[in-house]
């Protein structure tokens, strides 16, 4: 079995980030991201850290709006303030609030993790735009890999508005047959295990054993589930390594792809040097 690592294809990603960053401070125009909270969630705020370094890392600023109250207005400001160039709705939100309506405050050129519905549009009526960068991810770590994708039979397990959906779109304009399974789906297992590529984003740990997957099929695990131990483990159980012919490892696949490609959005964002 083979491992699609994400690590090789994040370095490669940020080094080129960090050239450009370099660039458009030299030129006077430093990169700056914003990121905005809602919730004192443990998890938003290990997000926030891990994010913040990245950034620091390949030479992009940072802002941090914390626990931010008027969610909407926040993003308005930010929106307008030309030195911020990409902005980024941390999740999770508070309860009955949704990412799209209120990333639509964002403007979609600092989209950067192509969360509002302008940027979703876009993203499938093939005009330029952000894609949410965990959808993107998946796309970059396949071609890194070498895995053919045109007329490639395609499963997608989960169907979010920031993973599961976006992927089924890039995968067709790659002309991949997407087929998409969601927690209603009748026998889940019959229908993944017809894919020869399976890319799981449902966030329940194990929930994709080796009755799910055909043997020799490339599969993405995308979930990232933290265990009661602490540990971090996607959605596809351990076993599934003896029949797949390649699986992308959780830490170490989707991950480090996503923030490095966050990170490239920003330097896009803040335009050529
Ligand atoms: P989400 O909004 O909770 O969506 C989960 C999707 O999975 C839903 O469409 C749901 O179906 C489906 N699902 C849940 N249980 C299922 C089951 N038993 N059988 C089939 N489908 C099932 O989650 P998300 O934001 O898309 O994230 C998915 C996973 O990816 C999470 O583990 C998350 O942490 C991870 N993630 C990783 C990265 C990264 O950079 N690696 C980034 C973002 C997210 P319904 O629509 O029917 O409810």
């Amino acid at each position: 079995m083979r491992s699609l690592s994400g690590r090789e294809l994040a370095g490669q990603i940020r080094a080129a980030t960090a050239d450009l960053a370099a660039r458009l401070t030299a030129a006077g125009s430093p990169p700056r991201l914003a990121i905005v909270t809602a919730t004192a969630d443990e998890s938003s705020a290990w997000y926030v850290r891990s994010l913040t370094r990245a950034a620091d890392k390949v030479g992009i600023a940072c802002q941090v709006a914390e626990l931010v109250e008027d969610i909407s207005k926040t993003l308005s400001m930010l929106s307008a303030d030309p030195l911020v160039h990409g902005i980024i709705l941390a999740t999770p939100l508070p309860d009955g609030a949704r990412l799209a309506a209120l990333a639509e405050a964002i403007d979609p050129a600092k989209d950067v993790d192509g969360a509002s519905p302008a940027s979703l549009g876009r993203l499938m009526t093939g005009e330029r735009g952000f894609a949410p960068a965990t959808a993107e991810a998946v796309v970059r770590l396949l071609d890194y890999h070498g895995v053919a994708l045109g007329g490639t039979r395609v499963v997608v397990v989960g169907r979010s508005a920031i993973v599961g959906k976006p992927v089924t779109h890039l995968l067709l304009d790659r002309d991949a047959t997407v087929t998409v399974c969601h927690s209603r789906t009748r026998d889940l297992a019959s229908v993944t295990s017809s894919a020869e590529v399976l890319v799981v984003a449902a966030g329940r740990p194990g929930l994709i054993g080796v009755d799910h997957v055909a043997p020799g099929a490339t599969v993405v695990d995308v979930g990232t589930n933290v265990l009661e131990s602490g540990e971090l483990t996607g959605d596809v159980a351990p076993e599934v390594a003896a029949v797949a012919g390649a699986l992308s490892p959780v830490p170490g696949g989707v991950g480090p792809v996503t923030t490095a490609l966050l990170l490239q959005h920003v330097v896009e964002a803040a335009g050529p040097p």
